[in-house]
């Protein structure tokens, strides 16, 4: 109480005024009545040339599900979640069937919407496409608490850091030699000081060709660079095994889905075999995910992807249970949304810009951040600090 007295009064006893931004933030709060009266959906796709493959899977296009927020006051909230398939389903089941939930609810309702949608969605969301759903909605909402106090998302979110580490992704099987030192090696010349490529050539049946490609990359880039390496769940636990020793000394700074990532003992196994860090998690959904991985002790890296896992809201609390359990944090691409929460979670290590997302970006926002030296700076603009190309989106929606 003494406290708020001297607050108020300031050091000489005089009544302090309120400051500007102070009265500011007195009349937004006055505005924190308002309630979502609008729910726009957009989807829009790229084709990815020469649809490059990894381990497990061709990707022939990237899309993303755009959600608009609209309030009585004016104020628009903006999400986005990715897709290779799917992204029709996901504005399906918001538009038909999540959208009403929203209409009329107050936006700083976070936990409540989420719960709601959570048990709403219970039979046929505890992975996967719902979750899509559930994620852009609520990244949307926290896009729009942010620009109702007029701060970016990582401040509300207790976050300092503004320049965070980025690496890019990329590097697929279906390259040969010659195209994927071209590729890495114009990642380097970009700016990029830490680089991923994929291993598992030939449907994971031929390790002997990732261990000399490994090496080659190594040899050719120096040793300056981090070098990533993502299987895409292309082996078994015994056969990651052994290409982790074999790579032992390439100084590898995380193997990514050495085994199926449902595979928890395998990870497990592959974890406490090598040296190599083990990263995963972008395949695995909500808290509950994030804990069987820790329970399994199936890697030092959780990578769980904030546009599929749950938003904003449950990538917090992800974050805080891997924090009680020493792990690192390195989300799975969707670089925008995550380097607020990277920068908010203490455990937080660095952001994925996958190289074929880079048309969609420029087609989708308008003057989107770029990285700089391997450097994402987050913008200073409220929420996301984002804006749409609202022209494109519309044109090119499906
Ligand atoms: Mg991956």
């Amino acid at each position: 109480m003494t406290q708020n007295i001297e607050d108020q009064k300031g050091r000489n006893g005089e009544e302090r005024r309120p400051s500007r931004r102070s009265q500011v933030i007195a009349i937004r709060g006055g505005m924190l009545q308002m309630k979502i009266d609008k729910v726009e959906v957009f989807l829009v796709s790229t084709a990815i040339p020469n649809s490059p493959s990894d381990s497990t899977r061709t990707v022939a296009s990237l899309g993303y599900v755009i959600v608009c927020l609209h309030t009585d006051d004016g104020l628009t909230g903006m999400g986005i979640t990715y897709h290779e398939i799917g992204g029709a389903a996901i504005r399906s089941l918001i538009e038909k069937d999540l959208a009403g939930l929203l209409l009329g609810r107050d936006p700083l309702a976070t936990e409540a919407i989420w719960e709601g949608i959570f048990h709403y969605i219970r039979g046929v969301g505890r992975k996967g496409l719902a979750f899509c759903a559930l994620s852009v909605i609520d990244i949307a909402l926290w896009d729009l608490k942010g620009k109702m106090v007029g701060l970016p998302l990582y401040k509300l979110l207790g976050g300092e850091r503004k320049e965070l580490p980025v690496y890019a992704s990329g590097g697929w099987t279906s390259y040969d030699e010659r195209q994927l030192l071209e590729e890495l090696q114009g990642m380097v010349d970009a700016g990029y000081t830490m680089v991923k490529m994929k291993v598992g050539v030939a449907d994971g049946k031929r390790p002997d060709l990732d261990v000399r490609r490994v090496r080659r990359v190594r040899r050719e880039l120096g040793g300056g660079i981090g070098i990533m390496l993502d299987a895409n769940n292309a082996f078994q636990a015994a056969a990651a095994i052994r290409l982790g020793h074999q790579l032992a000394d390439e100084d590898i700074l995380f193997f990514e889905e050495p085994v199926l990532a449902d595979d928890l003992e395998g990870l497990a196994r592959v974890r406490a075999s090598i040296d190599i860090p083990v990263a995963t998690g972008e395949h695995e959904y909500t808290k509950y995910g994030a804990r069987d991985l820790v329970k399994h002790g199936a890697a030092d890296i959780i990578q769980m992807d904030a546009a599929r896992c749950g938003g904003v809201t449950e990538w917090q609390k992800i974050a805080a249970l891997t924090q009680a359990w020493n792990l690192s944090l390195a989300p799975h691409c969707m670089d925008y949304i995550h380097m607020h929460l990277v920068s908010a979670a203490p455990n937080g290590l660095f952001l994925e810009r996958l190289q074929a997302f880079e048309p969609l970006n420029e087609l989708v926002f308008v003057d989107p951040p770029q990285p700089k030296g391997g450097i994402l700076t987050i913008p200073d603009g409220p929420g996301l600090g984002l804006t749409l190309n609202l022209e494109n989106v519309r044109k090119y929606n499906e």
